[in-house]
Formats: structure tokens, C-alpha cells, sequence
């Protein structure tokens, strides 16, 4: 691959269901390797075994298929991946990025309540963190420990943001993140650093619920010697009611409107209207819209979901 190839990717979580907030994190990133002539690549993201399952994984492929949106690498499933993670987790422990901590949840709750009651942000307070001169207390036996990220405690960690604009976080706003679980396996934010990396992703174009994992994936890339990737966090898509589109309250399922008879390319014409302009342009055509597709002129405050809009968009496509 060229060095500045654009490789985007939509790494769901296949816990079960997807609505048209949820694809629309799909739609954006394709959109925009497409309109580069790059890549686009489908990650599945199933470390959370419980909630995670193959039928939900089917119904996010069937909802790419009916809409059209075509992967070129994927889809990779992160659980397929762990013997990777445990190799970089070894290059950061050897490196000294990475260091155990024999916290017990049960003294983490109590200093969450002292610093609680005391009005202070609960955050773990580095006692297992290793700083030259500084004794650590005696190793509990038995006791398998978490491994925690080295985050530093001065300056800022920020980033260019194609949607918030300049975003810089104090780091001593970030406690230091636990990476590996006491079983070894990776943790979340860590699996998404070493995927990014891997899968050589030059912008990731998620949901805006990430932002608080962003300074933390930023400095693991850092940790690595890796190029982090552009970020663009989109805003919420809202119901009707201004709540955020979820199962809950009661978002239909993308394969519900297909079952329903929309065609693909009106629900396509709605979405990338859905947080994203171009002129006054109300219907195009697939190609108009891939022609057209920039992050420049996403919309910077939630999007608000209406289907009498997606109807109208349908009838007259
Ligand atoms: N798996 C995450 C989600 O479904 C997305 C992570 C990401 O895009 O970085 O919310």
C-alpha cells in the first residue's frame, strides 16, 4: 500500500442489533475511502464473549450487503486476534510502559468512596505505578494482578478532530488504564491501538461516545512508536423524542426498513444526509454522494432521526 492510501474501517460490536445511528458509522467511514479510491475494512469487535454473538455479526454483514456497503479487507474478529495483543502487551512490559498492580477490587471500591466523600474524581491513585526511589508495598500472594498503561501525569494529549475541531485533555484528567485483565486478556481500548496500527487505518470515523477513549488510545499509539490515525467523532443520532437512537427506545432494526420494502440507495440518500451537507443537494444519486463525500462538512450537533423524512426521501428517490 502507498503510504498515504486512506484506510478507514467500522469495527461494530455484534451485540445484537443495529439501527440507522449504528450504520451510519459504517456509511461515513466507507464513504470516505471510497471517494479516496482506498480502503475500507470491517473489524468485528466480540471481546465482550457475553453480550457478543454470531448472529448479531450476521445481521451487521446483512445490513452492509443490503446497503451496499463493500469491505475490502474482513471481516476480522478480535477475538481471533488475542495471541497479537499478548505480543504487543510484551513489547510494552518489556519497554516498561506496562506495570502490574495488585490492587484487589475490594480496596479500589474503598478509594473510590474516600475520594467520593471527600469530592475528589474517583481515579486510581498509582500506588502499584513504579517511579524511580520509590519503594512499592509487598506483593499479595496469590494474587494474579491487572496491568496498567504508564499514562503521563503532566501536559496535554490532544488531537485535530475533523468534527470538534482542537481537542487537548490534561493528562492528569487520565488515570493509568488497566490494558491486560489478571487472565492476560487485552482490554478494550488496547485492542482497538494494536488493530488501528495493524490494519495501518489512516482515519477512524466513530461515534462521539468514544472521545474519552481518544487521549487514551493516542498515547498507547505514542507507547508503540506508531502513527495514530486522523479522528473524526460523530455526533449522536437522536429520536424523535431527542433521546439517543437505541433498542430501548424503540429504534427499528436496518433490517426492518429493508423488510419494509425501502430501497437501499433512499436509506443510503438519507443517512449521509443525517449529520452531513452538501449545498442545499436533498436527493442524489449513490455516486453524487460518494463524489461529494468530505469530512469537512459534518454536522457538529446531533442529528435528529425522523422517518416521516426517510418516507419522503424514499418515495421521491
Ligand atoms: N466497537 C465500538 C462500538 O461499537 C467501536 C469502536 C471504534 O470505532 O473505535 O461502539
Amino acid at each position: 500500500t502507498e503510504p498515504h492510501r486512506v484506510r478507514t474501517r467500522f469495527a461494530p460490536s455484534p451485540t445484537g442489533f443495529i439501527h440507522l445511528g449504528n450504520i451510519r458509522s459504517a456509511l461515513y467511514p466507507w464513504a470516505f475511502a471510497r471517494h479516496h479510491g482506498g480502503d475500507f475494512i470491517l473489524r468485528i469487535e466480540d471481546t465482550d464473549t457475553e453480550r457478543s454473538s454470531e448472529e448479531a455479526v450476521q445481521v451487521i454483514l446483512q445490513a452492509m450487503d443490503w446497503l451496499g456497503l463493500d469491505y475490502d479487507e474482513g471481516p476480522f474478529y478480535q477475538m481471533q486476534r488475542m495471541p497479537r495483543y499478548r505480543e504487543v502487551l510484551d513489547q510494552l512490559r518489556a519497554a516498561g510502559w506496562v506495570y502490574p498492580c495488585y490492587m484487589s477490587t475490594a480496596e479500589l471500591d474503598a478509594l473510590r468512596e474516600r475520594q467520593t466523600a471527600a469530592k475528589q474524581k474517583p481515579r486510581y491513585d498509582g500506588t502499584w505505578r513504579p517511579e524511580p526511589g520509590k519503594v512499592l508495598p509487598p506483593i499479595p500472594k496469590g494474587v494474579q494482578p491487572v496491568w496498567r498503561f504508564k499514562t503521563p501525569t503532566t501536559g496535554v494529549v490532544g488531537w485535530h478532530d475533523f468534527v470538534k475541531g482542537r481537542v487537548d485533555i490534561r493528562n492528569e484528567e487520565l488515570d493509568d488504564l488497566v490494558v491486560a485483565r489478571p487472565d492476560g486478556t487485552p482490554t478494550y481500548n488496547f485492542c482497538v491501538v494494536v488493530d488501528d496500527m495493524d490494519m495501518r487505518i489512516t482515519d477512524v470515523i466513530r461515534g462521539d461516545d468514544h472521545v474519552n477513549n481518544t487521549p487514551r488510545q493516542l498515547h498507547i499509539f505514542h507507547a508503540l512508536g506508531a502513527q495514530p490515525p486522523r479522528y473524526a467523532h460523530l455526533p449522536t443520532v437522536l429520536n424523535e423524542q431527542g433521546e439517543k437512537l437505541s433498542k430501548r427506545n424503540g429504534a427499528k432494526s436496518v433490517l426492518q426498513y429493508r423488510d419494509e420494502g425501502y430501497l437501499p440507495d433512499a436509506v443510503v440518500n438519507y443517512l449521509a444526509r443525517l449529520g452531513w451537507s452538501h449545498g442545499d443537494a436533498e436527493i442524489f444519486s449513490r455516486a453524487q454522494f460518494l463524489e461529494w463525500f468530505d469530512l469537512d462538512h459534518l454536522g457538529s450537533s446531533p442529528a435528529q432521526f425522523d422517518e416521516a423524512k426517510l418516507r419522503w426521501v424514499n418515495a421521491h428517490y
